[in-house]
């Protein structure tokens, strides 16, 4: 997690203290307590008539050139759900209906730090498959002959989609 230098409320330099039994950066001016929390991450399985699974090939780091669900962070505005769907959309160009929740996991990536996904399961209502936003391919892939998942947290998702189907 990257430190903030300044503090937000009142612009004077951050100092470290011990709160609630665990070191924070803390405003000394203030007393503003600088809480880290982890980031909010949606992905989407989403399955065709046949069974086969939607993948994107990833266009940038992490994990550049792996393959994974839809994936990416919820942002202010939006419900993660709408995240989840918005970001099936800009990666594999497939108009999604959430119709379930698979998974809810907590991950520690290197790149962005501590992260919780969620992991939902969508069905197809529109759209075409067309790989955009940082994804460079789309495809579906039969659950036998999956390729390695970029991310762990979709490996778990994964087995709960498996195990409920
Ligand atoms: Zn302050």
């Amino acid at each position: 997690m990257k430190e903030k230098v300044f503090c937000s409320y009142c612009g004077n330099r951050l100092g470290k203290g011990v709160i609630d039994g665990k070191e924070r950066q803390v405003c000394g001016t203030c007393g503003q307590v600088y809480y880290e929390n982890p980031l909010p991450v949606a992905s989407v399985i989403l399955s065709n008539e046949k069974g086969e699974l939607l993948l994107v090939r990833r266009a940038q780091e992490p994990a550049k050139g792996m393959w994974c669900f839809p994936i990416g962070f919820a942002e202010c505005g939006e419900s993660i759900e709408e995240a989840a769907l918005r970001e099936l959309k800009e990666e594999s160009g497939v108009d999604g209906l959430i119709v379930g929740l698979l998974d809810v996991c907590s991950d520690q990536t290197g790149t962005y730090g501590e992260v919780v996904v969620v992991t939902f399961r969508a069905e197809k209502v529109g759209g075409a498959e067309a790989a955009g936003d940082d994804a460079c391919d789309v495809g579906y892939f039969p659950v036998a002959r999956l390729p390695r998942l970029a991310f762990s947290s979709q490996e778990r998702a994964l087995e709960k989609f498996l195990a409920s189907d």
